[in-house]
């Protein structure tokens, strides 16, 4: 397997490479990750059993779609495929630090500017990917109201119906109309998975972000998912509001877009986030 992925990257890149070392990193929660060398170019592999390739491959279309925003930095996807049994993706290795106020506050100014990169095509993309690993369908969609609704909430509302019961879902979806309206956000870029784990600055100082499950949706869903999780600095926030202030209404519509990262936390983990998720469903209805 390990000479298959090596060979796949020398041919993608047009150099000799062979993997001398490999060190398992930590930190994912969906796959096994690893560092591999040849003593010069360095590379970050991803690996999970063969059935997951289309994650990859998908993955790695998201991380294309940033890159092309010139926003914010990703690493550089570089080939993925199939080995044996598993499916890899290969991509740049970043050397990641903690970061600084500056940095996390370039981070929200760069964010700002990739909310503002605008599809033509409405909400949704050209691909579906997955969050985590469950499905996420991103059919071109012209309303918003229509795409969270159908695309994200009801999606992952009958998911978890099979295993957790949620009564007041229903509603919640009635209720939909009613909570977003006045609302028109425009289809901008967003990375679709922004909490803590998947940000972070290289060590010469320049924003990252990894992992995207990207679509064209209302911005609000990126920095929602910031304050979930940990949360970002404040110089983040501080970089994100002088450059595209949010508005007013994004401390309400908070708790209904984070509803979907909870809800699919329950569908991936269990436990616990089913009762979170129903107390979210509560709060939002009652507000
Ligand atoms: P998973 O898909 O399993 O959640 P991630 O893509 O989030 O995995 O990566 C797991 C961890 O590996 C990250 O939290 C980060 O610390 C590190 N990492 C991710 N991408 C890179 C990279 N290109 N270079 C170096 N380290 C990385």
């Amino acid at each position: 397997m390990w000479n298959t992925i090596a060979q796949h990257i020398s041919q993608t890149t047009g150099q000799p490479f062979e993997i001398r070392d490999r060190r398992s990193v930590g930190g994912g929660s969906i796959n096994q990750a690893y560092a591999i060398t040849d003593g010069e170019q360095t590379f970050f592999l991803k690996l999970n059993q063969a059935t997951q390739l289309a994650m990859f491959e998908r993955e790695a279309l998201g991380l294309k779609e940033i890159a092309a925003s010139h926003t914010l930095r990703v690493p550089r996807p570089v080939c993925w495929g199939l080995a044996e049994s598993s499916a890899y993706v290969v991509m740049e290795w970043l050397d990641l630090g903690a970061g600084n106020a500056q940095a996390w506050q370039k981070m929200g100014q760069q964010l700002a500017a990739m909310h503002q990169v605008e599809s033509s095509q409405g909400f949704g993309w050209s691909q579906d990917n997955t969050i985590g690993s469950t499905p996420q369908l991103n059919p071109w969609t012209s309303d918003w109201l229509t795409f969270y609704r159908e695309h994200r909430l009801r999606y992952q509302l009958q998911l978890a119906s099979r295993r957790g019961h949620f009564p007041r879902s229903a509603t919640l979806l009635a209720a939909l109309p009613d909570l977003l309206a006045g609302h028109e956000p425009k289809p901008v870029l967003v990375h679709g998975d922004l909490w803590s784990g998947n940000a972070a600055v290289t060590t010469t100082g320049e924003p990252v972000v990894l992992d995207p499950a990207v679509y064209y949706g209302d911005r609000e869903v990126d920095v929602a998912m910031t304050e979930l999780f940990g949360g970002f600095p404040a110089s983040f926030y501080q970089g994100y509001n002088d450059a595209y202030a949010l508005d007013p209404g994004y401390a309400r519509r908070k708790v209904l877009y984070n509803l979907y990262h909870i809800l699919n936390h329950f569908n991936l983990f269990g436990g616990g986030y089913g009762a979170q998720a129903n107390r979210m469903i509560d709060q939002i209805l009652s507000s």
